[in-house]
């Protein structure tokens, strides 16, 4: 479903800072893939590339053979197929939540209001969030937020969802009920990359693990491998120290 080959990504601020090296990664479709890694290691950078919020300077990727990095592919065409959620939920204040998911399928899939509607209550059902329709996202607390941003995401049909340190900016109780929606979307078998700290939900639902640093992918295994027997050096300093 994500193919990644050799992707390099620099910035100049205003030297030179290389925050993806040679960097290459599949997903199958189903898959759950969760990426771990100290600050500045690239993960953000890794997720904003697949969906071209940021754009690889080499390298290849697709999303189900849709070229990402082909300048006359439409960048909308690439956020529809690719859903993003960031650790900021980055709602429309000024919308209520049912337009908030609305927006996007209207415009850019040109699909009528009516029948995004139903599809956006349908998805506010399945993230438990279905009564605050009608209200503001500063009405909502910062996890029903997140879900709401969740369901604005799936209301585009994606192929794919990447997720950034989605429950990294919520208070501590509020955790969990993202990450059952999370936990129910990987089991209704979407493909999904989750950048998160939450060694919790890899082990419980991620397919692979990958682990960077310094702008490579530094190792790649299942949950039992990373939790019990990492081999590099730097994976086992992280996973020490976040553990
Ligand atoms: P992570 O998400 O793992 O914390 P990032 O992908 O955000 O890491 O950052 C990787 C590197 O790229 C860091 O050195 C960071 O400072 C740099 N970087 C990221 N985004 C930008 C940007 N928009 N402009 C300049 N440098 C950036
Ligand atoms: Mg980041």
């Amino acid at each position: 479903m994500i193919k990644v080959r050799n992707i390099n990504k620099y910035f100049y601020v205003p030297e030179r800072i290389q925050a993806l090296n040679d960097v290459s990664c599949d997903v199958a479709a189903g898959e759950v893939v969760v990426v771990i890694g100290p600050s500045g290691s690239g993960k953000s950078t890794f997720l904003r590339c697949l969906n071209r919020l940021e754009y690889a300077d080499s390298g290849e990727i697709t999303i189900d053979g849709l070229n990402v990095l082909d300048p006359a592919v439409d960048i909308n065409k690439i956020r529809a197929e690719a859903g993003m959620v960031f650790q900021s939920f980055n709602l429309f204040p000024h919308k209520t939540v049912l337009e908030n998911l609305v927006m996007a399928p209207m415009t850019v899939r040109k699909q009528g209001r009516k029948e995004c509607e139903e599809r956006g209550m349908e998805l506010l059902r399945k993230v438990g969030i279905e009564v605050k329709w009608n209200v503001y996202p500063e009405q909502l607390s910062g996890g029903q937020q997140q879900r709401v941003a969740i369901a604005r995401a799936l209301c585009m049909n994606p192929k794919v969802m990447l997720f950034d340190e989605p429950t990294s900016a919520l208070d501590p109780e509020m955790v969990g009920e993202v990450l059952d929606v999370m936990k129910d979307l990987a089991r209704s078998g979407m493909t999904m990359v989750v950048v998160t700290h939450e060694m919790g939900f890899a082990r419980e639902v991620a397919d692979r693990v990958v682990f960077m640093d310094a702008g490579t992918i530094l190792e790649v295994g299942t949950p039992e491998h990373f939790f019990t027997n990492p081999e590099n050096d730097r994976t086992k300093l992280f996973l020490s120290q976040i553990l």
